[in-house]
């Protein structure tokens, strides 16, 4: 399997601080991958340079088959590259429904400086239906997204993102604050999301990450401490020091 996403020897430090130290790492094109890690492990700032938010002091990130190199880049033009990032705050328009949420994110997609007086046309119609059915909400389509609970809501997020086609989701703690019914769903949805694409899931809820029943990366002071399932890397004494043994 060849890797979409490639992370050679990238380090950053925030004033004099390694919060990546040395970080190497790849990511298949079909792919579900959990990077867990204690706080301050460097998580975030893995997702702010993969993402364009932040500029590594060394190394390098490549992605896609001819190995773009990603760090030429700025945010828009990742994004447009195929890679989306779901923050840990669903960010919906609340007093659209979910239908015009959907509709403006396929709207952005095509034209980002057309927003307003955009027709959407039967075919971005059917996509905006096509949509809501990937994430569970055909049901909810007329909804105001403000009335939707915080699960629905992540997922209506996460279907604005499936409307660039992204080829890496980089989703940051899913099941943060949801029901055990919705975190079930959540569950399905990212198993679901990451048969036809790559999808990472930064995740501190250990009981979450073995539902996802996938390959666990455990980042240490911005390095890979282990890699593997999660009854591998719990296994592994240094796991068991750093981040589980607190
Ligand atoms: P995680 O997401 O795993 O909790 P982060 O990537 O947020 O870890 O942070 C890694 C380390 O880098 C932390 O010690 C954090 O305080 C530090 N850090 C992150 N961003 C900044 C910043 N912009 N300025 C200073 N220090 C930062």
């Amino acid at each position: 399997m060849s890797a979409l996403l490639e992370v050679s020897g990238i380090s950053k430090s925030f004033d004099g601080f390694k919060a990546i130290n040395n970080l190497s790492f790849s990511i298949n094109a079909v792919e579900l991958r959990a990077v867990i890690g204690p706080n301050g492990a460097g998580k975030t700032t893995f997702m702010d340079i993969v993402t364009g938010k932040t500029t590594p002091d060394d190394g390098e990130v490549r992605f896609g088959e001819n190995g773009r190199s990603l760090l030429k880049m700025n945010e828009a033009q990742i994004a447009r590259a195929g890679i989306g990032r779901k923050f840990q705050r669903p960010t919906v328009f609340e007093d659209q429904t979910v239908a015009d949420n959907l509709t403006m994110a396929l709207k952005a997609d095509r034209n980002p400086f057309a927003v307003l007086g955009w027709r959407p046309s039967r075919k971005s119609q059917a996509r905006v239906l096509a949509l809501a059915d990937e994430v569970g909400l055909s049901a909810q389509l007329t909804r105001r997204a403000g009335e939707l609970s915080h699960g629905q809501k992540q997922w209506l997020e996460i279907g604005m993102l499936l409307a660039s086609a992204p080829r890496l989701l980089l989703v940051d703690e899913p099941a943060a604050g949801m029901t055990l019914a919705e975190r079930e769903q959540t569950t399905t949805l990212l198993c679901k999301l990451a048969e036809t694409r790559a999808v990472v899931v930064v995740e501190h809820d250990m009981d979450f990450v073995r539902r996802l029943n996938c390959k666990v990366t455990v980042l240490h002071q911005g390095s890979v401490l282990a890699e593997g399932s999660l009854d591998h890397v719990t296994r592994n004494p240094n796991v068991i020091d750093v981040y589980l043994g607190r």
